[in-house]
């Protein structure tokens, strides 16, 4: 038997077991309610989608667990005292569908979308100055995988693009950067700035009153990585400033964003409900599937999340 470890008020557990048994069929996927007793004192890994600690508390012999999210922030903060190997999700389709958000919300920045919808609002007819996107810099914040499949779509459409690691990293047509003068440079020479990097302690708060000060007037931002990588107020200071002009954010401190929050109606935010890059049950199942079939036949264990660095 192979759990399937939710919090038991989560939706669509049915769904991932049926797809998860669909692409796995010689295992047997149950939900964590369906093990008995011998059953925990056996098992040695889990699939996992923002399981509650205690339950995995309850299985003394796990060894790994298989997450079918890409972020891991939660479970390592959950999990930061067992001795438990952490394997995130890393599915090709979900690079390509943040990819997709990534151009789409770029091009609704780039092609002054947000300004047209207030125009139109006060029934303006004024035709704003195009520039090509030839002449337009969008910085990615993160260059890995979902970073680099952006980078790629982003090049295609015409753009000039820039990349921030941690490690240094070399990519066609992308200029790439790191360490904090290289985040100073690419935030002083952005005209869109994109966040894909993870949380982790050293990412947390990044984006504050001094670096987006560094930002040029009226710069784009899109965070579709997760919300507290941005100081919240610094963000409020740095739109009423003009130092970004409008801000795309698809994820927040907390979720649901709670319905007194100032984002909701602050005309220089659109506010998306976590879904830049919704997880694929059936191509994620089909990756968990590949991982558990290679772990069985050679008792290898996939690449797991550095603790140490924290993604
Ligand atoms: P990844 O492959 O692990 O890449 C992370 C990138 O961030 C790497 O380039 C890494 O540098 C860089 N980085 C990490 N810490 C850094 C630091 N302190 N300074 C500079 N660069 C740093 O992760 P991914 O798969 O691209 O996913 C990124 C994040 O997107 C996830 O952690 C998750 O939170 C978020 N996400 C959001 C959604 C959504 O729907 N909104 C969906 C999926 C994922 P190196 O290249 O040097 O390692």
């Amino acid at each position: 038997m192979l759990p399937f470890i939710a919090h038991p008020d989560a939706p669509f557990q049915a769904e991932w077991i049926a797809a998860l048994q669909a692409a796995m069929p010689d295992e047997t996927i149950v939900p964590f309610g369906a093990l008995d007793a011998a059953a925990r004192a056996s098992c040695t890994f889990a699939i996992v989608a923002n399981p509650r600690p205690q339950d995995l508390r309850c299985l003394p012999q796990l060894r790994w667990v298989h997450s079918v999210w890409a972020g891991v922030e939660r479970l390592l903060a959950d999990l930061e005292d067992l001795e438990l190997k952490i394997v995130r999700l890393v599915d090709p389709q979900l690079a390509q569908t943040m990819a997709e958000a990534v151009l789409a919300w770029t091009l609704y920045l780039h092609r002054d979308m947000p300004r047209y919808a207030a125009q139109q609002r006060n029934c303006e007819w004024l035709q704003q100055d195009y520039v090509r996107p030839q002449h337009k810099t969008v910085s990615l914040l993160g260059l890995g995988a979902l970073g680099q499949a952006a980078a790629q779509r982003l090049l295609a459409a015409g753009f000039r693009v820039q990349g921030w690691s941690r490690t240094p990293r070399t990519m066609g047509g992308v200029n790439c950067h790191t360490g904090p003068a290289g985040l100073a440079t690419l935030l002083a020479s952005t005209d869109i700035l994109v966040c894909l990097l993870p949380l982790t302690h050293q990412t947390m708060g990044l984006l504050d009153d001094a670096r987006l000060g560094l930002l040029r007037p009226q710069t784009g931002l899109l965070n579709f990585a997760r919300g507290p990588i941005i100081d919240d107020q610094a963000l409020q200071r740095a739109l009423e400033s003009g130092a970004v002009g409008h801000a795309v954010l698809d994820v927040f401190a907390s979720e649901p964003l709670p319905a007194d929050s100032w984002h909701w109606t602050h005309p220089q935010v659109t506010v998306l409900p976590h879904v830049s890059a919704p997880t694929d049950r059936q191509t994620a199942s089909a990756i968990v599937a590949q991982n558990v079939a290679r772990y069985r036949r050679t008792g290898e264990i996939p690449a797991a999340v550095d603790r140490s660095r924290g993604y």
